[in-house]
């Protein structure tokens, strides 16, 4: 635990928010500032600062949790599809340094603009035109 860190709060109950999810080792909260309605986070218990900080050995638990949570959301008919998504270190958008996975639910024509767009692979795009 990590004394100034927003989700060790969480997990110890310093500070509120909406969880959705809860096993041994992770939690699933929803995002305050969603993507699209029903935007999860979830994270390990235990504080590790990014994605490539958290020990292999967890990768399955967490794979396990995301897929729960995302099924869950299949089932509820709040998801046709996702954008799963760790951003990882600040020059990629990470805001909140202990890693977290976003499960962003995905329907047609729910507004949201999400997409792998830009950069290198854009203009490759664009000279193939
Ligand atoms: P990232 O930019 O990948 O670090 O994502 C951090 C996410 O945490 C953002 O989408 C925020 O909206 C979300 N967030 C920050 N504080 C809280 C909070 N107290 N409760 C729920 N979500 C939060």
């Amino acid at each position: 635990m990590e004394d100034d860190c927003i989700f060790c709060k969480i997990i110890k109950g310093e500070i509120p928010a909406e969880k959705v999810y809860e096993d041994d080792n992770f939690i699933g909260i929803l995002d305050i500032n969603p993507e699209s309605e029903g935007h999860t986070l979830i994270f390990p218990k235990k504080h590790f600062e990014s994605f490539l900080d958290m020990p292999s050995s967890l990768g399955s638990e967490f794979v396990d949790a995301i897929k729960k949570v995302s099924l869950g959301l299949v089932r509820e008919g709040k998801a046709k599809g996702f954008n799963i998504v760790f951003n990882v270190y600040k020059v990629a958008g990470q805001e909140v340094p202990h890693v977290h996975a976003h499960i962003i639910p995905r329907k047609s024509d729910d507004g949201c603009k999400l997409k792998l767009v830009g950069g290198l692979r854009d203009k490759k795009m664009r000279s193939l035109k």
